[in-house]
């Protein structure tokens, strides 16, 4: 009898065998579609065997194999099985998650007749190389087989170049090159880029804004080697590339690389994996690397190149912490900031003031009762959309209208409190009634071509002061752009995350780093009532290296990544004593596994402890080696599948998770 070990898209971590007539050694990394219960599912084959641990009469006969997909590669199975082993994630579900949803189904789409034309316009020249520009490409070009470098350029420093001329020179190898980008709010403007700089190549763009059928496209035509660039975000790393020859990340450390539900993981982690499986370097570019990455560049592991001035800019912003201690604002506005406003409108020059918080006013409240508005689903307020008069939990979706009175008291003087980013705007335009205000963030620009309009009115210098939050922070480019205020920053200085002043740091010099990037200078102001704090001090000076090396220091001290390995266990249910009483269970049973390595924690409610009408409890576990944590995580996952639990409790594994 002949069988095979068939990988299924469901949460339970093992393999399904079934029998087979005269399977072939290539059915390894073929889809098949299997009888599963009362219904069908696809499954990728794993194995072709004489024998199973299941008694012959029990298996099931496939119904049939998927001949028109060539078998996936084994490399690319071997990925799925790393990213399994060590997010401690099913199998099944990885293989799944990995290819593109049209394939997922079974389904293939329809090819191209031929390929697109090349030449969607000239190639556009590439610039003479700066100095650093060059040392940091001789570095890479001298490389062979894997090796992982650290790309730590300031803001508008010509990295982007670097990876065009890198990928340049593996394309003239005939290779391909897979290029992760943080979102995909960025990706059309690079798309464009790259697309002018290689017109002949065949370019591939992976992210979940390309419809399912381009997808599935561009997935085989990565397989099948005939695309040249794949660029995309995190979920292009599982793309198949038979003639890989180099990765970049740009921006590597961006939060969205880590996936933050299903399969858990951080693609820039998954993505050095990958090099050193397909022996290959790997460039990691950021002007604010994470601590991790940081450190493993200063310990050796990686290697660091470094672009220390802009390639355009003749300078640096001017960066300013203003004091804002003993200063009345004026709809939070400090006198330096209004009046660097007034300079930018009588030059004809464009500013943006940065504020992280969308809506109008972050709460609604009673003066006369204390009554605010409050999301009945999750632990956190309703924001006061007052654009469109509505009340929003921006965790949940949850939406209700403005009410005229005080639910609780009847009251009709009640107040949104506080200022998000439409609040600035109406200041703002009332203040400068001759100047165009612009407001991007995640609700004026809530689609791509919503986003697409709004950067093509900036750019066409329709607008002199934009209003934004994190959205306008990375990479963009806007030659008039020269005054960058900073609002409301302080109150992630002392938030409990430990990761929240790297993020922080990383977010500031990011949006500051907009400014002056051609041949205007550029100023950042920054207001604060901690106009003394180091994070604030190292940002004045463009000191990342100080900064992180302060973090670091810390870190270590406190015994946190990177110098210690953590994985958390998360649970949610209707109540948080189910969550927190599965949590002490699965606590009992890691004490008869974790040895003096590993750490473990007591369960505790997590931070906001309601979501969505779920409470949420997490247990942390930590270890100073990674492969002790490992060790402990395969075993322990395997028990906790076979706890008791509620039937509405749902729990997952977080391995090196970044939000505590
Ligand atoms: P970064 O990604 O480091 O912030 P970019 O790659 O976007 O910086 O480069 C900033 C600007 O400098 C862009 O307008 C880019 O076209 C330009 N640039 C980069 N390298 C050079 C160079 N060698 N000569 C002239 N201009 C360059
Ligand atoms: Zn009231
Ligand atoms: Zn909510």
């Amino acid at each position: 009898m002949s069988i095979v070990r068939v990988a299924l898209d469901v949460p339970l971590p093992r393999l399904f065998d079934y029998r087979a007539e005269d399977p072939a050694g290539d059915w390894v990394g073929r889809l098949v579609r299997v009888p599963f219960g009362s219904g069908e599912k696809l499954g990728l084959i794993l194995q072709v065997l004489d024998q199973s641990d299941q008694p012959p009469e029990k298996l099931r006969p496939i119904h049939s194999l998927l001949t028109e997909l060539p078998p996936l590669p084994a490399d690319w199975i071997a990925l799925c099985e790393f990213c399994a082993r060590y997010y401690q994630h099913p199998l099944g579900e990885v293989s799944s998650f990995a290819l593109p949803p049209l394939l997922r189904r079974g389904k293939l789409p329809k090819r191209r007749l031929a390929r697109p034309q090349p030449g969607r316009g000239d190639q556009e020249a590439s610039p003479p190389l700066t100095t650093e520009q060059q040392v940091a490409l001789m570095a890479i070009g001298q490389t062979r087989g894997f090796e992982a470098f650290l790309l730590h350029g300031v803001t508008g420093s010509g990295k982007t170049e670097v990876y065009l001329r890198a990928i340049e020179a593996v394309l003239a190898q005939g290779c391909q090159a897979l290029m992760l980008v943080p979102e995909i709010a960025l990706t059309p403007q690079l798309e464009g880029r790259v697309a002018a700089r290689f017109p002949d190549a065949h370019i591939v763009s992976a992210h979940s804004g390309v419809a399912d059928a381009a997808r599935a496209r561009g997935f085989l035509e990565a397989f099948e080697g005939q695309a040249d660039i794949v660029l995309g975000t995190r979920l292009s790393v599982f793309m198949p590339l038979p003639r890989l020859g180099l990765i970049v990340v740009d921006e590597e450390h961006d939060a969205s690389f880590k996936q933050q539900d299903g399969l858990r993981y951080s693609a820039r982690d998954v993505a050095i994996f990958r090099a050193k499986q397909r022996d290959v370097p790997i460039l990691l570019g950021s002007a604010t690397p994470s601590l991790e990455t940081f450190h493993h560049a200063r310990t050796g592991r990686y290697r660091l190149l470094t672009l220390t001035l802009r390639a355009v800019a003749a300078a640096m912003p001017d960066v300013r912490i203003v004091d804002t201690r003993r200063e009345k604002l004026q709809d939070g506005m400090s006198q330096a900031l209004i009046a660097a406003l007034e300079l930018r409108l009588a030059r004809g020059e464009q500013s943006l003031i940065f504020l992280n918080r969308r809506g109008y006013a972050p709460v609604l409240a009673c003066t006369a009762c204390g009554w605010i508005s409050h999301c009945r689903r999750c632990a956190a307020n309703l924001v006061v959309h007052l654009a469109d008069r509505r009340l929003r939990c921006h965790h949940c979706g949850l939406e209700t209208g403005i009410p005229q009175a005080c639910p609780d008291c009847g009251n009709l003087d009640i107040h949104p409190f506080g200022r998000g980013t439409q609040r600035l705007e109406v200041a703002l335009q009332e203040r400068f009634p001759e100047a165009r205000v612009l407001r991007v963030d995640r609700d004026s620009a809530s689609s791509p071509k919503k986003w697409q309009a709004l950067l093509a009115q900036i750019h066409a210098g329709e607008a002199d002061i934009l209003v934004g939050t994190q959205m306008l922070a990375k990479g963009h480019d806007f030659p008039k752009l020269t005054l960058v205020g900073v609002v409301g920053a302080d109150a992630a200085l002392f938030a409990a995350d430990f990761r929240a002043p790297e993020r922080l740091f990383a977010q500031l010099m990011q949006v500051g780093g907009r400014s002056g990037r051609a041949l205007l200078p550029g100023e950042v102001l920054i207001q604060s009532e901690y106009p003394d704090h180091p994070l604030y001090q190292a940002l004045a000076d463009h000191d990342y290296s100080r900064f992180a090396s302060q973090q670091l220091h810390e870190r270590e001290q406190a015994g946190f990544p990177p110098f210690a390995h953590q994985a958390l266990l998360r649970a949610e249910a209707p109540s948080v004593d189910q969550s927190l009483a599965f949590l002490a269970a699965a606590r009992v049973e890691a004490l008869k596994l974790a040895g003096e390595a590993v750490m473990l924690y007591d369960p505790v409610p997590m931070r906001m402890v309601r979501r969505m009408s779920l409470e949420r409890a997490q247990l942390l576990v930590e270890s100073a080696s990674r492969p002790a944590l490992q060790a402990f995580l395969a075993t322990w996952s395997q028990l906790l599948y076979e706890l008791k639990t509620p039937r509405e409790l749902r729990w997952h594994l977080d391995v090196d998770p970044q939000e505590l």
